[in-house]
């Protein structure tokens, strides 16, 4: 019996589906290279009502579906225009859609086995001790982000002190750690994901420059202890999210080990400050960590999603995570062979290949210039806190630590925070917001390879001028 041409999922004319595919990578490429010189950000409000329609039992075929993916193009949060500055975005590169375009070919899952995929990944871990000086026999994994990475570094690091049992078991011993007040709030999701509940994760206090005040570290270790608790974990923050501020990686290791605690570093965005040879040194410290969370998608840009995390101890990461049943057991030869999988490193044990846009986007752009796109936000923040040093209408919030400038308008925060909304409304540009020693900010984060210093020019001017404006119109801006 000749089943020949049975339905399948696959195009009946893979010629028409060429031209199909083209089509849409003309679209990609025609809204990446004019997408700077529209707004930041339009409303979705257009696009809603396709997005709400009913089940389809009978598909609506390429044609429709194309269209509406096409007019969906300039919906985006923003992220790949220059004058983007909310949060911590990175901006993404075009040669990013060439990898994942060859990603989505292969459709390959990073779960375990031995094919191709899985050694890009190695190779991008190799790559990454490398950036931040770990030993060769440490372990990583390519993760969603620093959320997920946090996760599964301080799960092995809860394991590691209360024993493999734990994971039978259950919590029960009173563990806690410590951060410094400008911890990311993925910190204490972790801490409550993992059973700890967030209340066990301590906020220590800042010093001036914003790093955690150690003698206050050192008293909130001795209290716990009194207290009969379990100190077991330490986060360093390297670039905090409201600041970018770093703190003492070095002064951190040395108490971890003195206290026999677990040091991992939260360095979402500016661990990779290592690429810069002037920031280096304000960083040092970190290849003591017991593990290292940090972005790809941020100061790399990647396109979304890709972090990653390093953990020094590779026996402790595996016994967090391996318990492999009997249907994936693997081998020494044949497709179930290339142990230890993935699957022995973080949860999840179907995995996509983020892995390929990684390794695509240092291997063609190199480190150096990586660096160099990351060291030239940092000039930028620096410039945008003299602009506003300077200007008598402005006030700097705080020191310009890495690549995030924190200033107000006047003195009022309804002002500020109407100030923000016009300008992502108007798509002239997209701070975001944040408090500052109990003043509201508007919040400039450089993580972009497009800004110019002009646009900060014109960020500085709107600000002014739509200030000016909502003072004229009385004192409530709404
Ligand atoms: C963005 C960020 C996180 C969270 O990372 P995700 O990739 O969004 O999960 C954690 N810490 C800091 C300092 C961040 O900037």
């Amino acid at each position: 019996m000749s089943d020949a041409h049975v339905e399948t999922l696959d195009p009946e004319d893979w010629e028409a589906f060429r031209a199909r595919a083209h089509a849409m990578l003309d679209a990609a490429v025609d809204r990446m290279m004019t997408g700077g010189e529209g707004p930041v950000w339009m409303s979705p409000e257009p696009v809603k009502a396709a997005f709400d329609a009913p089940l389809p039992v009978a598909g609506m075929g390429a044609a429709a579906v194309d269209a509406q993916i096409a007019a969906l193009l300039p919906y985006g949060v923003g992220n790949t225009h220059p004058r983007f500055f909310g949060w911590v975005h990175g901006s993404g590169t075009p040669s990013q859609l060439v990898a994942e375009m060859a990603a989505s070919a292969m459709n390959a899952n990073l779960g375990g086995r031995e094919h191709g995929a899985i050694h890009v990944e190695k190779q991008v871990i190799g790559w990454c001790r490398e950036i931040f000086g770990f030993p060769g026999e440490s372990s990583g994994l390519i993760v969603s982000g620093t959320s997920m990475a946090t996760i599964v570094a301080l799960k092995a690091a809860r394991e590691r002190r209360l024993g493999v049992a734990t994971r039978k078991t259950g919590v029960r011993a009173g563990l806690v750690g410590y951060a410094s007040a400008l911890v990311h709030g993925c910190a204490d999701r972790a801490f409550d994901m993992l059973g700890l509940g967030s209340d066990a994760l301590r906020r220590v206090a800042v010093d001036a420059a914003g790093a955690m005040d150690m003698g206050a570290l050192r008293a909130a270790i001795a209290a716990d202890r009194a207290a009969g608790l379990v100190p077991f974990a330490v986060i360093g923050t390297a670039g905090s999210v409201d600041l970018g501020t770093i703190d003492d990686l070095d002064a951190i290791a040395d108490l971890a080990a003195a206290e026999e605690l677990w040091f991992h570093v939260d360095g979402a965005f500016g661990a990779l400050g290592v690429l810069v040879e002037a920031l280096r040194p304000r960083l040092k410290g970190i290849e003591r960590a017991d593990s290292l969370a940090f972005d790809f998608h941020k100061w790399l840009h990647v396109t979304y999603d890709a972090g990653c995390v390093l953990i020094r101890d590779e026996a402790a990461h595996r016994q967090a995570f391996s318990d492999r049943p009997r249907y994936l057991k693997g081998a020494e030869r044949g497709l179930a062979a290339g142990n230890p999988w993935p699957v022995d490193y973080g949860p999840e044990l179907s995995r996509g290949f983020r892995a390929l846009k990684v390794w695509a986007q240092i291997a063609e752009h190199g480190t150096a210039r990586l660096g160099r796109m990351i060291a030239r936000n940092c000039h930028q923040a620096a410039y945008l806190g003299r602009l506003v040093a300077a200007d008598p209408g402005l006030e700097l919030l705080a020191p310009v630590s890495l690549n995030i400038c924190c200033f107000r308008y006047g003195a009022d925060d309804a002002v500020n925070d109407e100030i923000v909304i016009r300008l992502q409304e108007a798509g002239i540009a997209a701070p975001s917001t944040t408090t500052v020693a109990g003043k509201k900010a508007i919040r400039v984060n450089l993580t972009n390879h497009r800004t110019r210093l002009s646009d900060l020019d014109l960020l500085v001017e709107a600000v002014k001028r739509i200030g000016a404006e909502i003072e004229t119109q009385g004192p409530s801006p709404r």
